[in-house]
């Protein structure tokens, strides 16, 4: 472990000030810890904000739900509003870590966690993420877990968070704070594929700060899930997984909102496969159809081919559980 210093902050003002001078924020600690022993992430300043006012989760004005970035991993899945408009946001986070990481991890920590791409963890490998230029050892090394859609050759590592794909399903926004006021950014804009800057990985602004994130509201009634398939049951990450959400009314699909995860180098939405179910009656042979497309433009790595078929099968199967139920 290298030094550092650590200061704790009580209101937003200060801990913006000190992020724009280059602290870098933690709460929950769970992921950043980590890297700091195994001497991945050297930072000088650490910057506590877990006293910040960010702990609610709160009904929108417009029926969506605002889930404050220090709200805990547990106390967001167990939340009543969270447990009846969205189970598959409560349903993601019980199936992510263990339950004494979900108590300290915080959602705003969640989708700023790091790949788990071993040779990021590995200083003395090859990593264009870790270091700019180094090569990127997954390429042509142990792929079997990593991307086989939004990658590219400067790094193939895929995003760990489950509820960033139940998030990137339900077209939520990140709020941030920075020293201009408040910003709302897409999901699928706040995180970042990899192309040739691999070291980024989100669309922040210098000590800008999280403060929720926002799911807007979804037409109702709404039925949704989530489906993790890897490789043991408990404390593991997924090689796939599948959010779906759906909105089924006079017997036809009005809106359906489908992400994968395990497969990005960010979750994945799957537009294809909402094309495919909307306007159509539920059954057996459209949840079929509907799930081919879902590996569409997917590039295997030479350990990973499984992961196409493993993919549609897991979509297939989740908008089979959500729509049998609709
Ligand atoms: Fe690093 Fe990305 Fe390559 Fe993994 S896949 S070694 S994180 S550059």
């Amino acid at each position: 472990m290298y030094p550092f210093s650590y200061t704790k902050v009580s209101d937003t003002r200060e801990a913006l000030r000190a992020g724009r001078q280059g602290g870098r924020y933690i709460a929950g600690g769970t992921t950043l810890v980590d890297l700091m022993r195994e001497t991945v992430e050297r930072p000088d300043t650490l910057v506590d904000i877990s006293g910040l006012p960010f702990r609610q989760v709160t009904v929108t004005e417009h029926g969506g739900l605002r889930i404050g970035a220090l709200v805990s991993m547990a106390e967001a899945a167990a939340h009543p509003k969270v447990r009846t408009l969205y189970p598959v946001i409560s349903q993601a986070l019980e199936l992510s870590a263990s339950a004494q990481l979900r108590n300290m991890a915080t959602i705003g920590g969640n989708i700023m966690q790091r790949t788990r791409c071993t040779y990021f963890r590995d200083v003395t490998a090859g990593c264009n993420k870790r270091v700019v230029g180094s090569g990127c050892a997954a390429l042509h090394g142990n792929n079997r877990t990593h991307a086989i859609l939004g990658a590219s050759d400067h790094c193939v590592a895929t995003h760990a968070s489950d509820v960033a794909v139940a998030f990137t399903a339900l077209e939520a926004s990140v709020r941030l704070l920075g020293p201009d006021g408040e910003r709302s950014v897409p999901f699928s804009d706040f995180l970042l594929r990899p192309g040739r800057t691999p070291h980024r990985e989100q669309a922040l602004r210098r000590g800008e700060l999280i403060s929720g994130v926002e799911i807007p509201a979804h037409p109702r009634p709404l039925k949704s899930g989530y489906l993790k398939v890897r490789d043991r049951q408990s404390y593991e990450f997924a090689l796939t997984s599948a959010a779906v959400t759906l909105h089924v009314k006079g017997g036809v699909i009005r809106e359906a909102k489908v992400a994968a995860g395990g497969v990005g180098t960010v979750p994945w939405k799957l537009p294809a496969v909402e094309q495919r179910l909307i306007g159509r009656r539920p059954s057996g042979a459209l949840w079929t159809a509907a799930a081919e497309r879902a590996a569409d433009g997917a590039r295997p790595l030479q350990q990973n081919r499984f992961k196409v078929e493993l993919l549609r099968r897991t979509v297939e199967r989740q908008l089979r559980i959500t729509g049998d139920s609709t």
